[in-house]
């Protein structure tokens, strides 16, 4: 098969006509071969083999280029990579690799073509290319690497047992393709990924986390939560999600599966959002479910405060995985915490000040928990769903009204600490923080506008009773 077509952006004859100079064969390899016979576009990473140096073809690229882009060298790893306007091209001399037991960095020689195409995790990302003048634009596919896109089939070139074993990334990999390409894993692979899964432990942290947010990024994340629970890999990475399958019974009365339930609440929100924190939020919402769960012979199955200790348990979550303990994390607490709070609320008579309360807690935030709340609904029963959301719409029309009303999404107290102080003649005090939350009170109950005259009015009043 001949993808000249593929090549149309200069730069491919520019790297061609400097590996000839240089008297070296090379390849586009990997990712922008798949995504381009995939019709996903041709993407800004490229990668290029070169069978002799990568880093020597790097520089002769970058010298024939008008604006002589630097060229950023790895030395460790034999790479280089040239930016150019948005294409990230990415040189490396083609490798054998063997490794290690204890380690997924491999022992490096030089190789063919055939070689490095062997060391590639799938078939898939095997493909290549030819930037050689003899059959430029030719298709290079050893390992049947075109066929298994047509499958929609995730395949290792060498055994799987080998391949996952060497480097367990790519288990994280495979899971994370299959999901965002909506291909099937091949049941070897699957099979060797389950056998190998104890070996997850020597992979970094950041690159578990990487694979997850590809994961929760794609259109129905819970193919790769499922693969992960079914190849077992999921208790060394996310074992808050495992504690929540399962469904209980006693004296006939059962609580839902919170795992599958969870899985079904990501899928929704991927439907409406990609910000990655509301996907994990989504992910997390009823983590505090396992250490909840109790069962009242009156009442059934209960999960008090799974809201608040779900969001403790992100914090350590988060802290585990290494991932970032900033205002992302504090943006999931936050979520987690107020997971059910629009829920409560629709299931009541919607009033004003329950709202004004549900945007002054949320803040900036309202829309995203109204959003993770409306994927929170995965009833079967079409009645139900249809009420809830109704309820829900017309949550998020009141918002908007007591919005244009009240500015409460981001409250500032119409009257400072320094005025009632002036106005009481007060040294900083607990009366003023008493004045303060009264002012606050008043106007979230509806009892006076969002309004400095108001505000002051009631200040007044609040003072006299306080003896002030
Ligand atoms: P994406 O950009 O969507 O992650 P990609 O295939 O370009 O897709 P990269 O991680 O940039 O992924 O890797 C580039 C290529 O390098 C892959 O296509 C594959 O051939 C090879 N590769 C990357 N990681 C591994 C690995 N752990 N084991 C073997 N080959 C790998």
């Amino acid at each position: 098969m001949n993808l000249k077509a593929a090549l149309q952006n200069p730069i491919f004859m520019t790297i061609a006509d400097a590996a000839q100079e240089l008297g070296v064969d090379c390849y586009v390899i990997g990712g922008f071969v798949r995504d381009y016979l995939l019709n996903r576009g041709t993407p800004e990473d490229i990668d290029i083999v070169a069978v002799g140096s990568g880093i020597d073809l790097a520089e002769k690229v970058a010298s024939k280029l008008q604006k002589k882009p630097q060229v950023s060298v790895f030395k460790n790893f034999g790479t280089a990579m040239i930016k150019y306007g948005n294409i990230e091209l990415e040189f490396v001399g083609a490798r054998k690799e063997s490794y290690h037991r204890n380690s997924r960095k491999p022992v490096v020689e030089n190789g063919t073509l055939e070689d490095d195409q062997k060391r590639r995790d799938f078939t898939i990302n095997a493909l290549a290319l030819s930037l050689n003048q003899e059959d430029y634009g030719n298709l290079l596919d050893p390992f049947n690497g075109v066929h298994d896109l047509e499958k929609k089939m995730i395949r290792t070139p060498l055994e799987p047992d080998i391949t996952y074993s060497d480097d367990p990334l790519r288990m994280m990999r495979a899971i994370r393709f299959a999901t965002q390409l909506n291909f099937e894993i091949e049941l070897k692979s699957l099979q060797a990924i389950t056998a190998n899964k104890d070996r997850i432990k020597i992979i970094s942290k950041e690159r578990i986390v990487d694979e997850l947010h590809k994961i929760l990024a794609s259109p129905k994340p819970s193919k790769g939560f499922t693969l992960l629970h079914k190849t077992e890999l999921l208790p060394y990475i996310l074992p808050e999600l495992i504690a929540l399958q399962g469904i209980e019974e006693i004296e006939g009365q059962r609580h839902k599966d919170n795992f599958w339930h969870t899985l079904e609440v990501v899928d929704n929100i991927a439907e409406t959002t990609d910000n990655l924190w509301l996907l994990w939020a989504a992910l997390l919402h009823d983590i505090g479910k396992a250490p909840t769960k109790k069962f009242h012979k009156k009442i059934g199955w209960t999960f008090h405060g799974h809201e608040f200790v779900g969001s403790k348990m992100v914090y350590k979550l988060f802290k585990r995985l290494r991932m970032p303990l900033n205002d992302k994390m504090k943006y999931v607490q936050k979520m987690v915490l107020m997971s059910s709070r629009p829920q409560i609320l629709s299931e009541d008579f919607v009033t004003d000040s329950a709202v004004r309360r549900l945007v002054f807690d949320a803040g900036e935030y309202v829309d995203d928990l109204m959003t993770l709340c409306e994927a929170d609904i995965t009833t079967k029963n079409p009645k139900k769903q249809k009420k809830y959301k109704n309820n829900f719409k017309l949550v998020r029309q009141k918002i908007i009204e007591v919005e244009e009303r009240d500015h409460i999404r981001n409250f500032q107290p119409p009257i400072s600490g320094e005025e009632i102080m002036e106005t009481f003649g007060l040294k900083p005090s607990k009366e003023i923080g008493i004045i303060k939350d009264a002012i606050k009170e008043a106007i979230l109950e509806g009892e006076i506008p969002n309004e400095y005259d108001a505000a002051k009015e009631y200040m007044l009043k609040k003072g006299e009773e306080l003896g002030l």
